[in-house]
């Protein structure tokens, strides 16, 4: 089973590394007291109107502490006369102003791995929600509904038929012996005898309190569903997702029910992770407005890709509908979701005015969540949650989606019933303010939607965004401009304890964590004997900034530092040489880099072209290290990437696709010859890449300055071109047509 659980659980690597930034005692909270007093005395104001929305927030939504607490000992009285109806289908209004719909059935505990490994991702998730919420008296409160089946029809609307037969077979007898097969092809998926139902019952219970919702028979409601949906794509099971509940939910009520009157929807993502499969059903429809905020780290974080970036607005009718907000680091709680809310998501919810919301909550940003590593707490959830209910009548749904951590996404579950009862002053007394990060990505996402929300073009007052370094950026090398003036210096110093925490982690993390280390030992001795050269036509031509894959660190522009390799000796040579193929720029941002377009070589070479590379003579295991670190840094590397076989079978085959890594960027090996007999690799985009780029599938783009910049420092550095020439030359390679 150990095998076939390391493929469920891909949704879990890159948490790996990042746990050691999880895992230490101190929080932002605590360190960055220091922190913000030194801001606050240079930027008092600024910052207090940063973080405002906590003031407003608790003087707009308290009630009278006494009303609360006669109310409380009213209900408390209620509840204990009567009998616990918790079990029993039962409309029960009495209690509370607002009718508020709740499902739970223990039939979606059904779907668990297996042979009953541990996965994070368990039925305990849900029975832990309902306990909770039981014991706090919130399920006699509340309309309590049966969970349905969803029927195939409203499933088909947002899946492709083969994808909604395999769901529905995939328990049965017939499948028992494909199963675990089946499951360990997908992309963290487990599959067992209860899967198909809990799917369908997920599925069909956001449908069914959406309609109740939608026709106004509730106010507002929560399903306590599993699995959950947001990664699950038109064919794809993906990321513990087997159906998009919340999408089908969404679908249903725009298509199906058109007589409800919904024409609007504002689906809310909150879960820590891109709501993928969301955003690729309503891309191109303007009925639905999705907003998602969530780590993404430049597409490191899961799904561990660009589809979560904020330059990705929609498309057709639908653009401007989809707005990402992507996390640039973790750790980001309740300042950090409110200033998003303030700044982006509640301006535009008043220019949408949404007839109903839907909110895939997730509760893995939370704070203790294991795979989030973020920090909302329970009264954020609740403050995020009261914002959105000023919108749509107060016509809102939740669904769970992911979190992990049964205390967090219990007490998180509770807050948000207790919000939707309207029982709870909501507030939070809290003196954290948003990362400077957030501030970062918040003036990014409203310039790339201001051209579709009018509200978002106002400008933020410059000094709110305009602060100083995050920690990551600290980090910068030797290479980096030191900050000049005195302000910045006396914050800077004093950040230095509280980066300490998170540059200590990403410098000690070094390929080899978690590893076998017996076994990757082995490899690793048998290829240091030999050496390749590895040919670069991008910004690693610059000497400096490649040996970061090597010594580790990272140089001035780049967004995070790289681990660098095991054996950290520098190349033996050094050269430079030209090469008959196509360089060009493509992506609209990567993770090293940001936004822009980064380098790319054309795996096929021709006569027009001439590319200058910059050849440098390293052993092969470092070669792995470095393709490792270009593609999926987060893979573990118990056997070589790139071995002896592949080495031999190279200068026949041309070009060799590393499987292992085949979600990043490069894993193309390609073969140009040889120098003193040794032999010439470089690492680029597969040939189906470059057709892709080909249909405008992936945007050709031009790099941002800084890369462009260190492009052309390795040239000059390198004595090939001139300033001005490597300026025209980087030029020409950005215009012409591929
Ligand atoms: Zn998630």
């Amino acid at each position: 089973m150990s095998v076939k659980l390391s493929n469920a659980c891909q949704l879990l690597i890159g948490c790996k590394k990042l746990h050691s930034l999880q895992s230490f005692p101190k929080q932002r909270y605590q360190k960055g007291k220091k922190f913000s007093e030194i801001l606050i005395s240079n930027t008092k104001l600024d910052y207090l109107s940063g973080c405002c929305c906590f003031l407003s927030s608790a003087e707009t939504m308290s009630k009278g502490l006494s009303e609360q607490r006669k109310e409380r000992e009213r209900e408390k009285m209620e509840v204990e006369s009567g009998e616990d109806k918790s079990n029993c289908n039962c409309i029960n209004d009495a209690k509370s102003q607002r009718r508020v719909g709740l499902i739970y059935d223990q039939r979606m505990c059904k779907h668990r791995t297996p042979d009953g490994d541990y996965h994070p991702e368990n039925p305990n998730r849900i029975t832990a929600i309902w306990n909770k919420l039981k014991l706090a008296g919130i399920p006699q409160r509340c309309v309590l509904l049966n969970a349905k089946e969803a029927e195939d029809k409203y499933i088909c609307a947002v899946h492709s038929k083969n994808h909604v037969n395999l769901i529905r077979n995939i328990s049965s007898k017939q499948y028992d012996s494909k199963r675990n097969r089946i499951a360990s092809k997908l992309n963290s998926i487990y599959l067992n005898e209860g899967s198909s139902e809990s799917a369908y019952l997920a599925a069909g219970s956001v449908i069914e309190v959406s309609e109740k919702v939608a026709k106004g028979e509730l106010d507002s409601a929560f399903t306590i569903v599993r699995p959950p949906g947001h990664h699950a794509e038109y064919d794809e099971a993906m990321g513990f997702c087997l159906f998009n509940n919340v999408a089908i939910a969404g679908s249903f009520l725009l298509d199906q029910r058109p007589e409800l009157g919904i024409k609007k929807i504002l689906i809310v993502d909150w879960d820590v992770h891109h709501g993928n499969g969301t955003q690729k059903t309503f891309w191109k429809d303007p009925r639905v407005l999705f907003f998602s905020v969530h780590r993404h780290e430049f597409g490191s974080f899961y799904p561990a890709n660009d589809d979560g970036f904020y330059t990705m607005v929609g498309e057709g009718p639908g653009a401007g509908y989809n707005i990402n907000v992507p996390w640039e680091n973790g750790r980001c709680g309740d300042a950090d979701y409110l200033a998003v809310w303030d700044h982006i998501l509640i301006p535009v919810a008043k220019e949408f005015n949404p007839d109903i919301i839907i909110i895939s909550a997730g509760f893995d940003a939370a704070v203790g969540d294991p795979l989030g590593g973020c920090q909302v707490t329970p009264d954020g959830y609740a403050v995020l949650l009261k914002k959105l209910m000023n919108f749509a009548q107060g016509r809102i749904v939740l669904a769970l989606e992911g979190g992990y951590n049964l205390d967090s996404i219990a007490n998180s579950a509770l807050a948000c019933m207790e919000v939707l009862l309207e029982d709870k002053p909501v507030s939070i007394l809290s003196e954290a303010y948003p990362f400077e990060s957030t501030w970062r990505v918040i003036q990014a996402v409203r310039q790339k939607l201001s051209a579709f929300w009018p509200t978002l073009a106002d400008e933020l007052p410059t000094k709110l965004t305009n602060k100083k370094a995050p920690p990551h950026i600290l980090l910068s090398s030797s290479e980096s401009d030191d900050e000049d003036d005195e302000a910045s210096k006396i914050i800077s110093e004093d950040l230095v304890e509280a980066v300490e925490d998170v540059v200590e982690p990403l410098l000690k993390l070094k390929i080899e964590d978690n590893h076998d280390q017996a076994t990757s030992a082995q490899w690793r001795s048998g290829l240091s004997k030999t050496d390749i050269w590895y040919a670069t036509f991008g910004s690693n031509m610059w000497k400096s900034r490649f040996l970061c894959y090597i010594e580790g660190g990272q140089v001035k522009s780049m967004k995070k530092p790289c681990s660098g390799s095991m054996d950290r000796n520098p190349p033996k040579e050094t050269l430079w040489k030209t090469f008959p193929h196509r360089l060009f720029f493509g992506r609209d941002f990567s993770q090293t880099w940001g936004p822009g377009g980064v380098a790319f070589l054309h795996p096929r070479s021709n006569g027009q072209d001439k590319t200058f590379m910059c050849l440098y003579r390293i052993t092969l295991e470092q070669f792995n290290d470095v393709l490792l670190q270009e593609n999926v840094p987060d893979h573990d590397m118990n056997s070589p990437l790139f071995d002896l076989n592949a080495l031999d079978s190279i200068p026949n085959e041309g070009s060799f696709s590393v499987e292992a890594v085949k979600r990043g960027w490069y894993h193309n090996v390609v073969y140009l010859g040889k120098e003193n007999d040794i032999p010439i690799l470089t690492m680029t985009c597969s040939l189906s890449v470059i057709e892709r780029f080909k249909l405008g599938e992936i945007p050709l783009h031009a790099p941002s300055k800084e890369y462009a910049d260190t492009l052309a420092r390795g040239l000059v550095e390198g004595k090939q071109l001139s300033e001005e020439e490597a300026t025209a030359y980087i030029q020409e390679a950005t215009a012409k047509p591929l």
